[in-house]
């Protein structure tokens, strides 16, 4: 005899509560079923909760109102030739016949509204059929007191990628924030926004004005709790319930004690796929020869379950992606606040890299990469650059100018101080680069040559080594309009002269995983001979990457979790997503 239970029944259960579960959870609320979400964490939201919100639509409404329209058959090309053999034309046509109409449902339905990212071109500029915008939307601010008093349940953004736990959205709002002591608009915008901050600490605890994946996560918890849809919060799903071959439910261990969930439709697997499963990093990283030299900036409860629960069930992980995560250089963060002490953030370097006056070397005091690349790009590099046996790390370095302007790294811009960064060992200054190489166990006599031949590209604007700059991705990265004030032709380049100089160490880390469950174009989890396995699906991280271990644009987890789930969602409801009820009148 098991022990004791109590059950629950509903038409699908969702394991997991980023975008790749609420996607599905909030579209099969609208078509009319009944809808749980077990969530294992205390909050909901994951890593989609800490993300920028910024997802990979091609041929999206908001293109094409403001007339960007291109014809299906560019991003396919860009995806065949950026997947190479790997391109698996079903799911990508799946994808893009889609993704429009998920953005339409979502904008006409939900409380999950959207802004466009027209001007944000593809990763790789020189791919044929590369886009130079019109592809990207991102969540749009939410005002978080609409979560009422679900609005604790929602996992606040990373802190350290926050100003006090306000998040930046980026775009207009972060150049308003770097231009806070130079330019009294932005004096006036960010006084305006820090003053509402503290206000909501007061009030609320926390920030109300939500931006980036905080606010996606927020738009979709909405939606789903409008259509009487359940998110169980710190109830981790343990084990799956069949009958014959078809996944009937979880078994779900809550802090009531266990709870058998018993799903007619299907259940989702959408755990985030394994960024903290050191067994699955050690089989499929070959950077992490233990599983531990890997540090995602991904939520920590992301260990690997849905991976395991859909195994248990018989389905497959993917072992041949040319790279099983979505990489990123990161860097360890003592935690200095109040209750964390002792812990370390893992920080992941989105935004400086491309901007004018930093570079990446490795200890051998060489560059390796164009910064200005994509983080995946520059982790590829780094690891390419790496000897056998060495330690892929390196060091993104910079001057007093930059690091005041910019920041670094966890290290915020003027007027917050650099003292505890410098005192808790997070960021290296010298007043000399040898000084700095010094600190850092960096080659001093190399870095001195690497700065002077980076110095002199700099003033022409070329990057003779490794093309920064040359790519519409890249300048859109940089700094077209500090560059320019300051007489720079290349908005990712510009000199290292004035000391002091700093320094930050990156080691490997990622955004996510790319390794997951195989599945057919409908989400459906398939088993050894290519069957779908009645009843489970996969979405989010858990499921095997369109993309197969490439990396063409921003947005690639985001957009496709987001299309995948209402596909899934159609699916089981028995109805085909381009005859949606929910795209028609209402
Ligand atoms: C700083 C940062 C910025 C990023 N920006 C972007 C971006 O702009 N665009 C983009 O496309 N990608 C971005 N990414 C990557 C993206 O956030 C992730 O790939 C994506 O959020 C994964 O979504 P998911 O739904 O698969 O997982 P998650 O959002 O991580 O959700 C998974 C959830 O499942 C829960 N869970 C785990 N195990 C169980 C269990 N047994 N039972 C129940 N629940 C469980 C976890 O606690 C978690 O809440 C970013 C990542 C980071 C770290």
């Amino acid at each position: 005899m098991g022990a004791a239970h109590h059950t629950l029944d509903c038409d699908l259960l969702v394991i997991g509560s980023g975008a790749g579960g609420l996607s599905a959870a909030v579209t099969a609320a609208h078509l009319g079923l009944k809808v749980i979400v077990a969530e294992k964490d205390p909050q909901f939201g994951g890593t989609t909760a800490w993300s920028g919100g910024w997802m990979w639509v091609p041929r999206n409404p908001l293109a094409v109102q403001a007339g960007m329209v291109e014809d299906i058959e560019k991003p396919l090309s860009y995806l065949r030739h950026e997947l190479g053999e790997q391109f698996d034309e079903a799911r990508a046509r799946t994808f893009l016949d889609n993704g429009p109409r998920m953005v339409e449902f979502f904008r006409r339905r939900s409380a999950l509204q959207f802004i466009d990212g027209n001007v944000i071109p593809d990763f790789h500029g020189h791919t044929p059929d590369a886009a130079t915008g019109g592809r990207s939307i991102c969540a749009a601010p939410f005002d978080g007191r609409r979560l009422g008093e679900r609005l604790h349940d929602l996992k606040p953004p990373l802190l350290e990628t926050t100003l006090w736990g306000m998040g930046i959205a980026s775009g207009a709002e972060l150049r308003h924030f770097l231009n806070a002591i130079h330019k009294p608009a932005s004096f006036w915008y960010v006084t305006k926004k820090v003053l509402r901050h503290w206000r909501d600490l007061l009030v609320h605890r926390r920030g109300t004005q939500l931006v980036n994946g905080n606010a996606l996560v927020a738009g979709l918890a909405r939606s789903l709790l409008d259509q009487g849809g359940q998110i169980l919060t710190s109830s981790p799903a343990t084990r799956l319930l069949k009958d014959g071959g078809r996944v009937t439910g979880a078994v779900l261990h809550t802090p009531h004690g266990a709870l058998h969930v018993q799903a007619r439709r299907g259940v989702v697997l959408a755990c985030g796929g394994f960024p903290h499963d050191a067994a699955r990093k050690q089989q499929l990283l070959p950077h992490a020869p233990t599983g531990n030299e890997h540090w995602s900036a991904g939520n920590r409860s992301n260990t690997g379950d849905g991976l395991r629960l859909g195994e248990s069930a018989g389905g497959q992980v993917a072992s041949d992606l040319l790279q099983a995560a979505a990489l990123a250089p990161v860097s360890l963060v003592p935690r200095m606040n109040p209750g964390m002490e002792g812990s370390t953030a893992h920080f992941p370097h989105l935004i400086e890299r491309a901007k004018p006056g930093l570079i990446a070397v490795t200890a051998r005091g060489e560059r390796f990469a164009n910064e200005a690349d994509s983080y995946h790009d520059v982790m590829q590099a780094l690891l390419a650059a790496t000897p056998a046996g060495h330690k892929p790390e390196a060091w993104l370095l910079c001057d007093h100018a930059f690091i005041r302007y910019y920041g670094l790294g966890a290290v915020k811009p003027a007027p917050m101080p650099l003292t505890p960064w410098l005192g808790n060992g997070y960021l290296q200054r010298g007043d000399t680069l040898s000084e700095l190489a010094r600190a850092c166990g960096i080659d001093a006599e190399r870095l001195q040559a690497t700065v002077q031949r980076y110095n002199a590209m700099a003033l022409v604007g070329r990057d003779a080594d490794f093309a920064k700059g040359e790519t519409p991705y890249n300048r859109i990265q940089g700094d077209a309009i500090n560059a320019s004030a300051r007489g720079l032709p290349n908005p990712c380049m510009g000199p290292i002269e004035r000391g002091p100089f700093y320094a930050v160490k990156v080691v490997m880390g990622s955004l996510g995983t790319f390794a997951g469950l195989r599945t057919n174009p409908q989400g459906q989890v398939l088993d050894a001979r290519d069957q779908a396995i009645a009843g489970l699906y996969a979405n989010g991280n858990d499921m095997n990457s369109m993309m197969a271990g490439r990396y063409p644009s921003g947005g690639i987890t985001l957009g496709p979790a987001m299309t995948f789930g209402f596909v899934a969602a159609h699916h089981m409801a028995g109805l085909a997503p381009e005859h949606s009820p929910l795209n028609s009148n209402p």
